[in-house]
C-alpha cells in the first residue's frame, strides 16, 4: 500500500487545469420563445438549457445556453467537481498524516485510530484541571 504522501501526489497530478472550470450546474426547461406564431404558443414548448449558479445569499444567476455551448459548459462544471473532490480527498490526507505527526510527538506506542475521541477528552479534561 503506497504512503500517505505519495497517495497525496498522486491526487495532485490528477488535478485537471482550472482555465475552463465553471461552478454551477444545467438546468433544462421548457419554455415559450413569446412568438406568438410560433409552435410554443400553441403548447409545443422549446428546450432552453441553463447554467444556473446560486451565490452566497440565496440570488441564482441563470445563463441560457445555446446547443453548441452545453457541452464546454458541462465540461467546465466536472472540472470544478473534480478539484473539490480531490481537495477534500488531499485534506483528507493531510488530516492522517498530521496524526502521525503528532502520535509520534507524544511518544508513539499508541496507534491513533479507534481512541483518537477519548484521548482529546482526557486531554481537554486534563486542561480544565490545571
Ligand atoms: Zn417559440
Amino acid at each position: 500500500m503506497p504512503n500517505l504522501t505519495d497517495r497525496r501526489q498522486r491526487l495532485l497530478q490528477k488535478l485537471p487545469p482550472l482555465d475552463e472550470v465553471l461552478r454551477g450546474s444545467l438546468v433544462e426547461r421548457l419554455v415559450r420563445c413569446g412568438k406568438q406564431t410560433c409552435r410554443c404558443a400553441r403548447g409545443e414548448l422549446h428546450e432552453a438549457v441553463y447554467l444556473s449558479v446560486t451565490h452566497r445569499g440565496g440570488r441564482t444567476e441563470q445563463i441560457s445556453l445555446p446547443r453548441d455551448l452545453v457541452g464546454r459548459v458541462r465540461h467546465g462544471i466536472a472540472i470544478y467537481s473534480k478539484w473539490w473532490e480531490i481537495l477534500e480527498r488531499i485534506s483528507a490526507i493531510n488530516r492522517d498524516l498530521l496524526r502521525e505527526q503528532r502520535s509520534r510527538r507524544l511518544g508513539g506506542g499508541v496507534e491513533d485510530g479507534a481512541g483518537k475521541n477519548t484521548r482529546r477528552v482526557r486531554r481537554a479534561r486534563r486542561r480544565r484541571t490545571q
